[in-house]
């Protein structure tokens, strides 16, 4: 019996898979990968033979099923996920099953979309003394929000707020935010299709504008909202900086130079 392998591809260039990922595919001898987004990875590094298959049209119990089967007459079998696995990924969904069916499985972490996000936009998620913490979340779909994570309760910690799977409520998270006592000039980001080659769009805005913004440019999918009072700090002309790097700050490594 093989082992089913959940493996994060990363949120779009395929390059952005870690090395391990890559060496699990190319050691698979089946890989079920997440629609679209991922399927690039896997034909790059898959080797020859190797059963590949789409889970779009698939529901839960044909996904288990189908790596259950691999499984039987593969060593390394791949389920290929978007981003992170642990992040809106229905990883655990996936893992009871396997579980029960007795069969071993192993998650390799990717590269999260909110990182990507950043990233595009040489952002920082966390700046000394503006803020020291970020939440992921989305707001309520299909999927509701359990008690106490409405994005209005969250944001009134006024920190980084990274929000997925949100584009098409966009005027819910603006409503959110103001709720919870955000400025109508605070600064909010939004990246579509964060690290995909050719595809990436950066729009900035603030909490009156970024509606709008992002109706001219037809984001509809695919993107990830910031809202944090670090944005923008690239620009600004005085930071609090890091202890770390402080030259009069003594560390494990280093001494204080005064
Ligand atoms: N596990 C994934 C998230 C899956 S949920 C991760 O760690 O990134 C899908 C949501 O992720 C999308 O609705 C969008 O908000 C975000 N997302 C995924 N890929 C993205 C990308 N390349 N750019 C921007 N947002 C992305």
């Amino acid at each position: 019996m093989g082992k089913v392998w959940f493996v994060g591809a990363g949120p779009g260039d395929p390059d952005l898979i870690t090395v391990k990922g890559r060496d699990l595919i190319a050691g698979a001898g089946a890989i079920l990968f997440a629609g679209s987004l991922v399927s690039e990875a896997a034909m790059r590094w898959a080797p020859a033979g190797c059963v590949i298959a789409d889970s779009k049209d698939m529901a839960l119990a044909e996904i288990t099923a189908w790596l259950v089967e691999q499984a039987q007459t593969n060593a390394i079998v791949v389920r290929l996920q978007t981003g992170d696995p642990a992040l809106f990924g229905a990883l655990i969904e996936v893992t009871q099953p396997l579980d029960a069916a007795g069969v071993d499985v192993g998650v390799v972490p990717g590269v999260s979309s909110a990182m990507a996000a950043a990233a595009a936009a040489v952002e920082t998620l966390t700046l000394p003394e503006v803020t020291q913490t970020v939440i992921l979340t989305r707001v309520a779909g299909r999927t509701p929000m359990p008690a106490g994570e409405s994005l209005q309760e969250l944001a009134q910690h006024h920190c980084t707020l990274c929000v997925f799977l949100s584009i098409t409520l966009l005027q819910q998270v603006v409503e959110d935010l103001r709720a919870a006592g955000w400025r109508d000039d605070a600064a909010i980001l939004v990246v579509h299709k964060a690290s995909w080659p050719g595809e990436e769009k950066i729009i900035r805005g603030t909490l009156t504008d970024i509606r709008d913004k992002c109706r001219a440019e037809k984001i509809a999918s695919q993107a990830m909202i910031i809202a944090s009072p670090a944005l923008g700090a690239r620009h600004w002309p005085q930071l609090k900086k890091s202890k770390l790097y402080d030259a009069t700050f003594t560390h494990r490594f280093r001494r204080a130079s005064e």
